[in-house]
């Protein structure tokens, strides 16, 4: 191992500490701006917070390169979900938990730090590289929101590298869905529960019929679909007239996706149809698929970085979508890196001490590697 483990080990320690949440990442980006000006890094923070009202726009740091190879991007995200302020951590028997009244944060704060510790180490050892763009996003849980409003025309990147997986250090990530959201307003007609209820049409019935009708769950192995939020009625002694269905779709194959979103408009407005009543359904694009094989860069060069801390490289597709989807959607082909830690999202959440130096290293070897 090159990088300094207890370095990275104190740094870590010190951002989780930072507190911060979605839309909230000020703290962390005024304690993250020092350190890449520290690794001699040219830094900007985007218009993002403006945008989608959050209190810091995306940081983006650039290393201007020492010799003549592709240029690379390495991301991570500020936010984190909560309950994330105040985190305690605890490291034990080589594993960082927090007190257990928080998350740990590990995601993602393990990205930020070993990122830049493995920029760090390639510094001290005077190790040339291409140039090195750094991209740190506000606003990834809850909707990739940072990730959306960057202007990426800005990076000049070949590949990209995301540390923000699950599973242990040298999965890389290749596969990724994508993915759509179902709106459906059903418009019943309201009328007095007790006195008259004949007079009207329940919009909740009318939902629940459509909802028996369509497929949901697990689609096949590539396609998954769920309605998640329903909304409707005012009152017991009152016939409602209106209910809200909001669903998403996701693929990795665009076609089934498309039939899946089809399949759930064509159910609502036909139950709807037979019962006389209008619907509203509306169908966006959250984000879009990736899929890279072993001969694209990005691929290429984690496979060699893992290979050259003797490990055998990991090559897996993920159920969920990130801030990946976006950045490939731009035209950098990027994958995701896992980061070795566990129970994201609940209090339960670790990761141990020796995945996380292992991820620095990782980073440090995708830099040599290029
Ligand atoms: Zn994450």
């Amino acid at each position: 191992m090159q990088i300094n483990t207890q370095r990275l080990l104190e740094e870590f320690l010190e951002l989780v500490q930072v507190d911060c949440g979605t839309k909230d990442e000020r703290p962390m980006a005024d304690a993250l701006r020092p350190k890449l000006e520290a690794l001699g890094c040219t830094v900007v923070e985007d218009d993002a917070g403006a945008k989608i009202g959050g209190t810091a726009g995306n940081l983006i740091a650039v290393l201007e390169g020492s010799k003549d190879a592709p240029a690379l991007l390495f991301c991570a995200h500020m936010d984190r979900v909560s309950p994330g302020r105040g985190i305690k951590p605890i490291v034990e028997d080589g594993v960082i938990k927090s007190d257990g009244s928080t998350i740990l944060a590990a995601d993602d704060v393990a990205g930020i730090a070993a990122i830049l510790e493995g920029i760090r180490t390639a510094q001290e050892q005077q190790i040339p590289h291409g140039r090195v763009e750094i991209l740190f996003t506000v606003a990834e849980e809850g909707g990739l929101f940072g990730a959306k409003s960057v202007d990426a025309s800005q990076f000049e990147a070949k590949a990209g590298f995301f540390l923000d997986s699950g599973g242990p250090v040298g999965t890389i990530v290749v596969q990724a869905p994508a993915q759509k959201n179902v709106t459906a307003t059903i418009h019943g007609r309201a009328a007095h529960a007790g006195v008259e209820p004949e007079k009207g049409i329940n919009a909740i019935v009318v939902a629940a019929e459509a909802l028996t009708k369509m497929k949901l769950g697990r689609i096949d192995a590539e396609t998954t679909a769920n309605i998640g939020l329903i909304q409707g009625g005012t009152a017991t002694n009152i016939v409602p007239d209106r209910v809200e269905l909001n669903g998403e779709a996701r693929s990795r194959d665009q076609a089934k996706l498309d039939k899946q979103a089809a399949h759930m408009v064509e159910v609502i407005q036909s139950v709807c149809a037979a019962h006389g009543v209008e619907a509203e359904v509306v169908v966006k694009d959250s984000y879009q698929a990736f899929c890279l094989s072993e001969d694209d860069y990005p691929v290429k060069l984690a496979a060699s970085a893992a290979r050259a801390m003797g490990l055998e490289p990991r090559l897996q597709s993920t159920g969920g979508g990130s801030d990946a989807n976006i950045i490939n959607a731009c035209g950098i082909p990027s994958v995701i890196l896992g980061m070795g830690y566990h129970n994201v999202h609940t209090t339960q959440e670790i990761i141990p001490v020796d995945q996380l130096a292992a991820a620095a290293e990782f980073v440090l070897q995708i830099i040599k590697a290029s």
